[in-house]
Parts: C-alpha cells; sequence; structure tokens
C-alpha cells in the first residue's frame, strides 16, 4: 500500500467536486485492516455486521442497513422499494435524482414518475408539494407516494429540523413516505448541530441513502431503512442491480474507519469551514456574488462569463452548469486553506 517511488503528481487546481479527493486516512488504513486473511463473501462478514452496528449507533436506532456502490443505485433502488410502477415520486426540480441519474430511478422502480417541483434554495416548497400532491387524485395521474428530500441540497443549503419535520407531517397526511438522498449528510450534520437521528427519523424520514464517497471513502453508500418493513426483500433488489458486492467487506469496513471514531464528522466539518471561508472571501469581490446562502461546504457564485471564462483559461476546474448556474465550488475533506487562498486571488485577478 505505498505509492513506492511514484513521483507527486503537479496539485490539480480544483473546486469541481468533492470527488475529486482521495481517500481519507481512516478510511484507507480500515479497509488495509480487512484485509487479512479469508472472510465470508456476500456481506456474511464480521466487517459488514460491525459496520451496521456503527450506522445503529449514528442513528441511535434499530435500522436496516445496505451497502451498495453508489448513489445513484442507493438512491434509485431505495426509491424502487418504496413504490410500485404506478406511483409517483416528489423532489426538487434540481434534485440529483430527477438531473442527474439519467432516469435511473424510473428505470429500476419500473415505471415510477418523477414530479419536480421548485422551491428556493434548493428546497421543496412544501405548499407547492401539497398542490402536486392534490393536482390530480384521478386514475390517469401518476399517484403520489414518496416525498425526496436532499440533505444538503444541491445548492448547499441545509434543511433544519422543523423543516423536515414539516415535510414528514405534510407526507403522512396524504400516505407518502420520506426518502432522503444523504450523499451530503454529514455536512448537514455539522452544519445544523443536532443528532443524525434528529435529522431523520425523527422527522419522519423513512430511508436515507448515507453518502460515502464525498466524505472520503473510496466507494459506497449505505442505504438504511428507519422503516424496516419498507426493506423487505431489498437484498434482492441491490443482487439483480448489481449492487451485491462479493467481497463486500471492503465496501463495509471503511464505515467502521469514518464512523467509529467520528471522522465522518471532522471531515464534514472541515469541508464546511473552508467553504465557509471561501464564501466570505469571495463575496469581497466586485463583480461577485452569493447566489445562495453558503450553509455545507458548497459556494455558489454569480460571475461574470468571462470571469469564469478566464478562470478556467487559468487551469481551475469547477462545474459552471450545476444547479441554477453560475459557478460551484466545492470543498473536501482534503481541501486545504491554501487552496482557497489561492483560489480567492485567482478570482480577484480574473475578475479585475
Ligand atoms: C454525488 C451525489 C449523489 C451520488 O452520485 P453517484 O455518482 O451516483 O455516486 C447523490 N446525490 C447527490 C445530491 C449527489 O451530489
Amino acid at each position: 500500500m505505498t505509492t513506492g517511488s511514484n513521483p507527486e503528481p503537479p496539485r490539480f487546481n480544483q473546486f469541481a467536486s468533492d470527488n475529486y479527493a482521495g481517500i481519507c486516512p481512516e478510511a484507507w488504513r480500515a479497509m488495509d485492516d480487512a484485509n487479512h486473511g479469508f472472510e465470508p463473501s456476500y456481506g456474511d462478514d464480521a466487517w459488514t455486521e460491525r459496520a451496521c452496528t456503527s450506522i445503529r449507533k449514528v442513528f441511535e436506532t434499530d435500522c436496516q442497513v445496505f451497502f451498495v456502490f453508489n448513489g445513484t443505485a442507493a438512491n434509485s433502488l431505495a426509491l424502487a422499494s418504496l413504490c410500485r410502477s404506478y406511483h409517483s415520486v416528489i423532489c426538487h426540480e434540481l434534485a440529483h435524482v430527477e438531473t442527474d441519474e439519467c432516469g435511473a430511478p424510473e428505470f429500476f422502480s419500473n415505471g415510477t414518475k418523477i414530479l419536480h417541483i421548485p422551491g428556493p434554495g434548493g428546497k421543496l416548497d412544501l405548499s407547492a408539494t401539497e398542490q402536486a400532491i392534490l393536482r390530480r387524485t384521478d386514475i390517469h395521474y401518476p399517484k403520489p407516494r414518496v416525498l425526496s428530500l436532499t440533505q444538503s441540497t444541491e445548492l448547499g443549503t441545509v434543511y433544519t429540523p422543523d423543516e423536515i419535520g414539516a415535510a414528514g407531517i405534510l407526507a403522512r397526511r396524504y400516505g407518502l413516505r420520506v426518502h432522503m438522498d444523504g450523499a451530503r449528510f454529514a455536512n448537514a450534520v455539522v452544519a445544523s448541530g443536532v443528532s443524525p437521528a434528529t435529522l431523520t427519523w425523527k422527522a419522519g424520514v423513512d430511508v436515507i441513502c448515507l453518502g460515502g464517497a464525498k466524505n472520503g471513502m473510496a466507494i459506497g453508500e449505505a442505504v438504511v431503512f428507519f422503516n424496516r418493513e419498507l426493506a423487505d426483500e431489498f437484498e434482492y433488489r441491490c443482487k439483480q442491480a448489481g449492487q451485491l458486492a462479493s467481497k463486500m467487506r471492503f465496501i463495509s469496513a471503511p464505515w467502521i474507519g469514518m464512523l467509529e471514531g467520528g471522522t465522518w464528522l471532522r471531515n464534514a466539518a472541515h469541508a464546511n469551514r473552508l467553504a465557509r471561508i471561501l464564501a466570505d472571501e469571495l463575496e469581497q469581490i466586485p463583480g461577485v456574488r452569493l447566489m445562495s446562502p453558503c450553509q455545507a461546504n458548497a459556494v455558489f457564485t454569480e460571475m461574470s462569463a468571462r470571469t469564469t471564462a478566464a478562470l478556467h483559461a487559468a487551469g481551475w476546474h469547477f462545474y459552471s452548469f450545476i444547479g441554477t448556474g453560475g459557478a460551484r465550488f466545492m470543498c473536501s475533506w482534503q481541501t486545504s486553506e491554501d487552496d482557497v487562498r489561492k483560489l480567492v486571488a485567482a478570482v480577484r485577478a480574473a475578475a479585475r
């Protein structure tokens, strides 16, 4: 597990995504720890058992846990388990399940329709959500069955426990279930300062897709069912979708490394802190405006096309088509204060 005599690659100037980062030392070490001798395959091993226990401790409840390879599979299979083919899922118009999963939720649920609605700051607007639920109740319309929330959101904002609770109450009133896309759930936990339980099942969330990769792992997301009935036969969905790892211990063990010593929250706190610094600095630059409040590890700015082009030409990698346009700068566990300083200087120069 060494890089031998390979030369250090040049530092890559990027704020493109938190998945540009490497594997954090704690996740890497846990994978190494699991790499001794033989272990049963397909999740019947001690590492997977311990990782499930860690997740139950984090959420303070006896949830059902499944490990899959990525977020698209986690979301799609979770949604498929909450719906029948004639149902619909209500989500924000910028939700990953709508804009970034290439129709996988519809595919894995055999036709469940995604209904997307607007809302400020990447959050579901609950009165618009209620209208979407009530718009039609006849047999010709796909029956709303799930509310899907992303926490933290695609625009780097964070739902408060009260907002999630209100969504949960609305969902219950109309017999809907609540799915949470938690690709950046750690960032939301740190930002809101309340327990993972308060942000999920205590507020009415039935299932969360808990992100590992963007938090510092190599691979993997956990599908966590608080409503255990909904997890019935979920293992068959995973297998059929090619999401049952045979050497499961190598995708489950890193969760132990992330969760048991609190690394998942430290990584998120670091990323959030640097995003805050970046937002505060960028806001000072004439011609640069924050597009949505920086509450987690993303900074969305509006700046001129000339400034964006100059930054790209100077070798900076970041997305300018995600969310509502503008430039998105993501911080990760691996982003350094020096990276932030360099980007700020580059934006200042480009905006001149
Ligand atoms: C990154 C991300 C995912 C997971 O994407 P994969 O590339 O499929 O792992 C899910 N939801 C959100 C909001 C994300 O940003």
